[in-house]
């Protein structure tokens, strides 16, 4: 399991996840969009540990099935939450370095706008082939 520490923007909350490899994922549908200012890059991790400023976290339920945390400070969006079963999906953004991880998926590539484009070659599943292959529950709303 790789360890990977990461935080927030005013330094208030510090958290350490354990994933399985190194690969990420940029979700395009528009709850994330509105959550980070665009696509979600984000890593699924088994386990996410508050190392410091578990008071600054704020948790918003953005559905049934899951919420988003993030600093109650400064604003940073920190991990998505999959409440049951659970699963966690940590911003690549928060993380303290990303620079070994590469970008393996993109999900509801079809609500992406269409002025910008990630590059590269990898998995691109609009929101039917996401939900065909990981309902349910879904994951991302
Ligand atoms: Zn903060
Ligand atoms: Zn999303």
């Amino acid at each position: 399991m790789i360890r990977k520490t990461g935080g927030c923007l005013c330094g208030a909350v510090k958290f350490e996840a354990e994933m399985e490899d190194l690969s990420f994922g940029a979700c395009h549908c528009g709850m994330c969009r509105r959550w980070v200012g665009g696509p979600f890059l984000a890593k699924e991790a088994e386990t996410v540990t508050v190392t410091d400023g578990a008071d600054e976290l704020n948790a918003y339920r953005s559905s049934d099935w899951a919420e988003r945390v993030s600093c109650a400070s400064c604003g940073s969006a920190l991990w998505y939450h999959l409440l049951e079963p659970e699963m966690f999906a940590v911003s690549v953004g928060a993380l303290d370095d990303a620079s070994d991880m590469t970008l393996t998926a993109e999900i509801f590539i079809d609500h992406k706008p269409a002025g910008y484009a990630l590059a590269g070659d990898h998995k691109r599943m609009t929101e039917a082939e996401f939900m065909a292959a990981f309902a349910p529950p879904p994951a991302t709303e």
